[in-house]
Order: C-alpha cells, then structure tokens, then sequence
C-alpha cells in the first residue's frame, strides 16, 4: 500500500515511512492510494470475528508490504488485550434504535486509546527493526497525552516528552499521565498556557537541532495516518452488529478536529452500508458552519463542558477536501494558502457532495447538560460531554425511525465529574477498578518555566542511551 499528500507535491510513501512521518513535506496530510474494499458476503463473513480479529482484517491491507500478517496479529492482539471490556467496544441501547458504542473500555478511558495503544505497539516495533530510536513530542490539554504515555510506556526505542500547561488540566487527566512509570515517560509541567505547549512543539518539529542527528521527531496527533486507519474498525465493528450488509446504519460522530468521523467515511468507502455520518460539534463549531455555510473560517476558542473538541481548526477535514475535490491535490494546496490569510469557500459541487453523506449539528453547554439529565433520566445510563454532544447530534438528526444510529461514546463519564455535577446528576461517575487508585499513586512530572530553552534543553539531557 502506498499513501500519497493531499497537496499533491510530496513523495509517496510507504506504511512504515508514513508511520514515522508527521505530515508530509508540501503541508499536506497523506492518505492510501486507494482503498481497500470488502464484498457483501466478505462482510457477512466478518459479523462472526471478535473485535482483534475484526481489526487484523481490516488493517492488514493498509500495512501490507510493511509488517507481516503474523506480527501485526500479535501486535493487534497485544493491544486490545488491555481493554478491560471482553467486547473492547461494547455497545448499550438508549432508545428505539438509538445506541452507544462505548469507545472508552480502554487504559486511559477515552477512544484514543483504540489509536494510540496500536499506535505505540506499531512504532516501536518498526524501530527495532530499523535499529532506530525516536522522540515522540506532543502537546496536550488532556486525553491524547494520557493515551499516548500509555500507549509508549513500554516501548524501548521512544522517548516520550508530553507538555502539559501547568495546573491547567484536571486532576484525573494529569494524574493519567504523571502516575505512568517508566523511564522514557517525561511530563513536562509548562507555567504557561495550552497554545504556549503547542507552540513549543510546532518550534521544536520546524527546527530539530536541539535533537542529535539520529533522533527524529514523529508526531501522535490525529494527523498521523496510523492513527485514522485503528479508528476504522470499530465503525465495522458496530456496523455488523446491528445488521450490515443487511442494513445500513448511521453514525452520530463528537468530533473536533474531523479524525475520528473521518475513519467513518472511510468504512462506507470500503464496503460498509452508511447511511449517515453526524458530525456532533460543540459551540467551537468550524464544521458546522462548513456544512451549513460551505464556509472555512476560524472563530476565537471556547472553552466549554468538552475541552477534547476545543479546537477552532479541524486539521483532518482537508482528508475529505481532497476527496471531494477529486483528489486534486494543486486544488487543496491553493485552498489551504489561500486558508492562511483568511475564510475560504468550498464549491458547490464538493459541498453537495458531502451533504450526500454527512449532516451537522451544533450542540451548546447547556443542551449538553440537558441531554447528559434525560438520558440519566430515561435509562440511568450515564454520558461524558462529549458523547452527549454526539446523542443529542443524533436525536436531532431527523433521520426516518427506523435507522439504526449509533452514537460514538468517545469517554467515560468519570473522567468528566463536573459536567455530570453541573447536569444536576447526583450520582457521582466512578472510577472503573483499574484506576480506582489513581490519587493514591505517586505523580511523576517536571514542572518548567514557559520558555522553549527550557523545555528543548531538558528533552535533549534526558534522552534514553
Ligand atoms: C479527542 C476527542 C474527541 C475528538 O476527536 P477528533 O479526532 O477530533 O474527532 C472527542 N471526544 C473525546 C473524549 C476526545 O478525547
């Protein structure tokens, strides 16, 4: 399998080489040549596969010529052994066909953890092959720190440096990350503020010299391919079970910055019937206002109940731009310039494309809070924020009764206390056992001044041998 740029300007590349890439040279994102397609009997073959082996189905055509059939299952195995729930994504029933696919049975509570678990497992794996040793550097204001760490923590050829804007993320995030023990963990506790941490990794990736030749950088952010292809299968997954081929199902997606929904379209491409794709947005709402609008523009950051879709650019969207552009990658790159200095337009043509597929929906604070109360109420099933952003997407969708739609539940309700507390639920979240020492365990996290001296000459004196 090849993966080529959406900006059309770059080398293409191999699995292997885009999994150690961040985005590619010409600015753009990559993506497969082409994709791989499963027949409606393949598909009624794949209802029977437990979720590990669903997964080696589904991957092994993107890492072909990269990881042998054999190693990848072990990898995979490896992987979704952790995941505390026999089904690794169960799914609970909250309505006439309405459902919830619990993404968040994984180490760190949250559906990062289906990417970033593999995601480790297939870098590492990679580097000791190549007798390679790598940094992985990221800045985070919650789940995709904890999910990463936990994802690299035994891995012999990374060292991992996650920047955390100091007393800015809440207690069980930051406990997630800085109770994981492990010599090439590193928290670095920045006295500044979440853009201050992404700032210094977006300086660090453009000039590596604080770094010794043979140390890359890669990147565990959405942008990493890697990261979209794990996502795939659980869309699969849910699918199947609710009856596809014979039927098709739709998917209600909280989504920021367009990765996971992204998969989504990616499984209807491959054979899976899909009826909808619901992108659930909260009041940061760039692809609302695209789907409703055919407008790209950024708007001032919001902080809101669901800090992981805080974002006011959707990096991943320009995966599907270059899609409904027809794959033209000189008609992306000069878009995405033009983007830079201002709002852009997409065309009529690529936008009544998509609205063949995706719908939109913009959830607030106080509807999230509203909808978190009456699904405690109808059923005494409990949602995080952000999952409740994607099922009130979905019972406003207007979609005919009797589609199925199943609502992503991106995280545990327990890693979200507050926004349980302020929807008027009494019942506190718990813990599952697994974490439910967490405040007793010893944090491990250097707190450092906001400067990218500071932060660049730590890294570089604490490298692994
Ligand atoms: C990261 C995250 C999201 C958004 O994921 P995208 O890749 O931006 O679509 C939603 N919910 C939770 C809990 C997250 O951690």
């Amino acid at each position: 399998m090849k993966y080529i740029s959406t900006r059309g300007q770059a080398p293409a590349l191999s699995f292997e080489e885009v999994l150690l890439t961040g985005l590619a040279s010409d600015g753009g994102l990559y993506v497969p040549e082409s994709l791989p397609t499963f027949s409606a009997s393949e598909l009624r073959d794949m209802a029977a596969l437990d979720y590990p082996a669903l997964a080696l189905r589904i991957i092994e055509p993107f890492v072909a010529g990269s990881i042998p059939a054999d190693d990848l299952k072990a990898l995979i195995d490896d992987t979704y052994a952790e995941f505390r729930h026999n089904a690794v994504a169960p799914m609970v029933q909250i309505g006439a066909n309405q459902w919830v696919l619990e993404l968040f049975h994984g180490p760190t509570l949250a559906f990062k953890d289906f990417a970033l678990q593999l995601l480790g497992r297939l870098l590492d794996y990679v580097l000791e092959r190549r007798h390679q040793k790598v940094v992985i550097m990221g800045a985070t204001s919650g789940d995709t720190g904890s999910a990463a760490i936990e994802g690299c923590k035994r891995c012999k050829n990374i060292d991992i440096f996650i920047l955390h804007p100091h007393q800015r993320v809440s207690d069980v995030q930051r406990r997630q990350m800085t109770t994981v023990v492990g010599d090439n963990i590193h928290n670095l506790a920045v006295q500044g503020n979440f853009d201050d941490c992404q700032a210094m990794v977006k300086a660090s990736f453009a000039d590596k010299s604080f770094l010794p030749a043979d140390r890359s950088l890669v990147a565990v952010n959405s942008i990493n391919w890697a990261r979209i292809m794990a996502q795939i299968v659980y869309y699969f997954y849910a699918g199947l079970a609710l009856g596809a081929p014979a039927r098709s199902v739709a998917f209600s997606v909280p989504t920021g910055n367009f990765g996971d929904i992204f998969a989504g379209y990616l499984a209807r491409n491959m054979g899976l019937p899909v009826e909808r794709l619901i992108i659930a947005t909260n009041s940061n709402d760039v692809l609302h206002r695209v789907m409703t609008t055919s407008t790209y523009g950024r708007q001032p950051l919001e902080h809101t109940l669901s800090p992981s879709m805080d974002i006011t650019v959707s990096s991943n969207f320009e995966r599907l731009l270059f899609d409904l552009y027809d794959r033209d990658g000189a008609a992306i790159a000069d878009l995405m310039q033009r983007f830079d200095s201002g709002d852009i337009r997409f065309s009529d043509s690529a936008m009544q494309r998509a609205a063949g597929l995706f719908s939109s929906h913009r959830v607030s604070d106080d509807e999230t809070c509203a909808q978190i109360a009456a699904t405690w109420q109808q059923c005494e099933y409990l949602l995080d924020p952000h999952s409740a952003i994607g099922v009130n997407a979905a019972l406003n969708a207007g979609l005919p009764a009797a589609v199925p739609v199943v609502t992503l539940a991106t995280a545990h309700p327990a890693k979200f206390p507050d926004a349980v507390a302020k929807a008027g639920v009494t019942q506190a979240p718990s813990l599952p056992l697994h974490l439910a020492d967490l405040f007793e365990r010893p944090e491990r996290c250097e707190v450092l001044p906001n400067t990218l001296a500071d932060v660049q000459g730590f890294m570089a004196g604490n490298l692994s041998a």
